[in-house]
């Protein structure tokens, strides 16, 4: 598969479906999604640490992590859906460039995880189900670049070195996955849309979160640089696909800012770190919800929680 923006706009030739009317990603635009109130947020099961065998592979577009079917998302979609894979879209071929699929009113983020489910209340397998209008689930996180080392992240981006090269795949002994994703999962965007990598089946419903998971600068770094195909592999993304008739819908109310419409989601946090001189810290989610609370106590303003 070629990544090229020429490239990508040949994909259909090939693969019919990539030339359909409800592809991914898309861009999200705050003033035209629809609020929903009954999307109920998405209760992952069996997501939390673990022992077990998790297969980790670079298959020389991404890193790829097999997902055991213990994990299921047991409510806030039309059915049960169980994980199959998870894996990782990034940039980086110019310094700081950004590459998440999905992009929110024209930003793209700097990276983006995608947990890959099949509809397991209709389907046997996700083979089954992977051309089916019903068939797949997809959540989708972003990640924004923060002053300080996820601690939840750092096995995954050590482990990156041992599958450098595509082929390569290691065993992982243990995955603590709820904790790599941010906390809050009640806001979120939906959308029926497809894979967005060729055969580009439009089988998914797509939940993309607006809490982003912050990741420090050496751990984007690393991301960004240890992998390798025949380069370094970066900016894996497709370009963002036409709306056509679509309603994206959300399970909040966006703010919506006068000038820029990007809201900065880490600032507050990082912005009480350094008004406090507070360098080189280890955040853990205790000390995450701590600093928040902290936070919001002096600005209400910001928080509902
Ligand atoms: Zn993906």
């Amino acid at each position: 598969v070629l990544y090229g923006a020429v490239d990508q706009t040949r994909w259909a030739e090939g693969f019919p479906a990539c030339g359909g009317q409800k592809q991914s990603p898309i861009d999200i635009q705050r003033q035209n999604v629809r609020h929903n109130p009954d999307l109920l947020e998405p209760v992952l099961t069996g997501y939390a640490a673990q022992k077990g065998n998790f297969v980790m592979n670079n298959n020389g577009y991404t890193v790829l992590i097999n997902l055991p079917p213990s994990m299921v998302i047991t409510r806030g979609l039309p059915g049960q859906y169980t994980a199959i894979q998870m894996h990782l879209h990034w940039g980086g071929m110019q310094m700081e460039s950004s590459g998440a699929e999905h992009t929110l009113d024209g930003i793209r983020y700097i990276a983006e995880l995608h947990l890959v489910h099949y509809n397991s209340d209709k389907y046997s397998s996700f083979q089954e189900a992977k051309d089916k209008p019903d068939g797949l689930a997809v959540l989708a996180f972003f990640f924004v670049n923060g002053h300080f080392e996820n601690t939840y992240y750092r096995d995954f981006i050590n482990n990156l070195a041992k599958v450098k090269y595509a082929g390569q795949s290691m065993n992982i002994s243990s995955l603590d996955l709820r904790s790599m994703l941010p906390e809050n999962l009640n806001h979120f965007f939906r959308y029926q849309g497809s894979l967005t990598v060729p055969p580009c089946y439009e089988s998914v419903l797509w939940t993309v979160f607006d809490t982003p998971i912050t990741l420090s600068h050496n751990q984007i770094k690393k991301l960004e640089t240890t992998l390798m195909n025949n380069n370094t592999m970066w900016d894996y993304y497709r370009m963002v696909q036409p709306l056509n008739d679509r309603v994206v819908e959300s399970s909040f109310v966006p703010r919506l800012r006068k000038g820029s419409m990007y809201r900065k989601p880490a600032q507050a946090r990082w912005d009480f770190h350094s008004v406090f001189g507070i360098q080189n810290l280890q955040v853990t989610k205790s000390k995450e919800k701590k600093i928040e609370l902290v936070w919001c106590h002096i600005k209400r303003l910001l928080c509902k929680t």
